[in-house]
This record gives C-alpha cells, sequence and structure tokens, in this order.
C-alpha cells in the first residue's frame, strides 16, 4: 500500500481531507446497511435537527500503526459504549457497539493510505458522529439522522518536545450538575468556546472547571481529564457525574494500579488539595497526558513540583506505559487493542 504524500512528523492538529468516509443513515425507526463514501461534503435542509437545536453527538479515537506493522485502533468498544450514552441523552437512536467497531474497521482499512507509519510520531485520527438530519422547527427530536465517520491524519501532539501547561481555574462552568457534561456533544464545546479563548487572551494554554454548586471540587479541562500525583506517590482522579468519562484516563488508571503498581483513588478532589500536587496532567486520546506546570487561580499561582520544562516522572511512566501499550511495544491487556490487518 502506498503511503500519501505527506510530511508526517510536520502535520498539526488539523483536517486535512481523506479518501473515504463512512456513511449509515437512520430512518422509520431503522439504520440502513451504511457504506464507505467518497463524498466529503453533507446536503443537508437548512431546518435540520443539527442545525436548529444542536442535536449532535460525537467520539474520538486513533489508528496507529505499531512496531511490527500492524494498523490497530485502541479500544473501540469503549467509544461505541460511550457513543450510545450520549445518544441516549439526546433522545437520539443508539448505532449498535458491533456496527460502530465494523464502520471503523472498515474505515480504517479503506484510507489505510493514510495511516501515518511508525515511528513518525503522528496518528489517525477518527471521528465518528450522528446528528439529525430532518426538518425540526417546534423543539423536538429529529426522526431521522446520520451516522458518519471520517479520519485525519494528526501529528505528533508534543512536537519539538514537551512543554507543560499553564491553566487557569476558569469563572466560567462547563456543565451543570445533572446536565450533560458526561456525555460527548458538540453543544459542550459550543459554550465553551467563549471560555477557552478568553483563557487564551489572558495567556493560559487551558481552563479548569471546578463543580458549578459549590466552585469548590475540581472536574475537568474542556476536554481532558485531570490526573493528578499527590505529594505522596499516589495517582488521584476527580469522580464526578458531570466530567466525560475519558478512555483515556481510566486506561491510565488501569496502568497505574496493574503496571506500575501505584495507588490510585478516584473520588472527588478539592481546589484547596492542589497545593498537596507533586504532578498533574490533562488525559484525552490527543495527547494521551499533557503535563501541567502551573495553575493560576486569580493571580495566585500554584507552582507544580515537576516544573516548567518536562512531565513529572509518575506522569511520564503513565504516559510511556500506555503509548507502548497503543504502539504494540508493550503487551496490552485483553481486549484493548483492535486489530484492523
Ligand atoms: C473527549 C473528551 C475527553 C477525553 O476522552 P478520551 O476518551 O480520553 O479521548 C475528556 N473530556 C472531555 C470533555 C471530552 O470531550
Amino acid at each position: 500500500m502506498e503511503k500519501k504524500n505527506i510530511d508526517w512528523s510536520n502535520i498539526g492538529f488539523g483536517y486535512i481531507q481523506s479518501d473515504y468516509r463512512y456513511v449509515s443513515n437512520y430512518k422509520d425507526g431503522a439504520w440502513d446497511e451504511g457504506t464507505i463514501t467518497t463524498d466529503a461534503n453533507i446536503v443537508l435542509n437548512e431546518c435540520a435537527g443539527v442545525l436548529q437545536y444542536a442535536q449532535t453527538v460525537f467520539e474520538g479515537l486513533k489508528a496507529y500503526t505499531t512496531e511490527d506493522g500492524r494498523i490497530v485502533t485502541f479500544r473501540p468498544d469503549l467509544n461505541a459504549e460511550r457513543l450510545e450514552s450520549s445518544a441516549k441523552r439526546l433522545e437520539m437512536p443508539v448505532f449498535p457497539k458491533e456496527r460502530f467497531v465494523d464502520a471503523i474497521t472498515q474505515l480504517v482499512a479503506a484510507n489505510e493510505a493514510s495511516v501515518p507509519p511508525y515511528g513518525s510520531g503522528a496518528t489517525l485520527y477518527i471521528r465518528p458522529y450522528i446528528f439529525g438530519t430532518n426538518p425540526v422547527i417546534g423543539v423536538k427530536p429529529a426522526d431521522e439522522y446520520q451516522f458518519r465517520a471520517f479520519v485525519t491524519p494528526v501529528g505528533p501532539y508534543f512536537k519539538g518536545g514537551v512543554k507543560p501547561l499553564t491553566i487557569c481555574v476558569s469563572d466560567f462552568d462547563r456543565a451543570a450538575p445533572h446536565g450533560t457534561g458526561n456525555i460527548k456533544a458538540g453543544l459542550n464545546y459550543a459554550m465553551s468556546l467563549h471560555a477557552i479563548v478568553t483563557a487564551h487572551a489572558n495567556g493560559f494554554d487551558e481552563n479548569m472547571y471546578l463543580d458549578p454548586a459549590t466552585r469548590t471540587k475540581v472536574e475537568e479541562t474542556g476536554g481532558a481529564n485531570f490526573l493528578f500525583v499527590t505529594k505522596g506517590g499516589k495517582v488521584v482522579t476527580p469522580k464526578s457525574d458531570s466530567i466525560l468519562p475519558s478512555i483515556t484516563r481510566r486506561s491510565l488508571v488501569y496502568v497505574a494500579q496493574h503496571y506500575l503498581g501505584l495507588e490510585v483513588e478516584e473520588r472527588e478532589v478539592l481546589f484547596t488539595e492542589m497545593e498537596d500536587m507533586a504532578e498533574c496532567g490533562l488525559c484525552g486520546t490527543a495527547a494521551v497526558i499533557s503535563p501541567v506546570g502551573k495553575i493560576v487561580d486569580h493571580g495566585r499561582e500554584i507552582c507544580l513540583p515537576s516544573g516548567m520544562t518536562e512531565m513529572g516522572p509518575i506522569t511520564k511512566k503513565l504516559y510511556d506505559t500506555l503509548t507502548g501499550i497503543q504502539m504494540g511495544r508493550i503487551e496490552a491487556p485483553e481486549g484493548w487493542i483492535h486489530v484492523i490487518r
């Protein structure tokens, strides 16, 4: 298979159109058989439910070329399950798990030329989503939907080396208690844009959102879960009904316990505990873990002992182990690696 003529090590995180996408439409209460197509554009009625009332949910995962030349995806069954809970919360039809995994498999295989080679640092980002397609003007769920998945190669996240982030405590809220913070829906991102633009304008890389009810507990950032390492060497990650259940974070917790023999606590984390933390990282598919060097709360700076030049030692071990598993250098737990070919 001839690869695309792309400078893999120097691409960023952007949309590079690939040759094939997977599409299945839902009508009269059923999904059609689905197909791989070449058309990157969607023609929608001007009144489509997604355009009027943001009825759309999505997923994000990656395909990797392993050290021994296989093409694999990482725990796609968990993305399927999360897409199911997202769809249910927005009154959308569920795209069945087996069909989801099959669609991703067909999609990545069709786009083999766009899967970055091993060692380039680049990966293939996969974006599955479902949206309401028929006209909706009175507020109610759509009757017709499309499931679509496309891919785009993305570059190494830490191009030019790791650079710990400076984050700020946001004055905006990400997710209400009993709201939609625990599902992957475009609506959660639409309302986060003003907050992130504001954070950037103030010189910060990301927002730390606190729980809206009490503003005492750490929740997550706009698109990644927190993982902390205490000064005592314990891994701590916030538990809350309004954070998105990150597959990366859940996998890192497993790696910490079963590969590194670390103690892990998943519990409410108070903002006042930040002073006790030795390391902080943001977990998500895009970067696996981005280290945080500094947390700023309205002018008060909390500098993590891991500093502003590298990942903390435990964060680094977690990062190396999970990326090693994904790239086939370290044996994976049963069921984590889905082989495309
Ligand atoms: C997607 C997402 C994450 C990360 O989830 P992964 O499954 O690890 O990619 C974290 N927080 C939010 C709000 C997200 O949308």
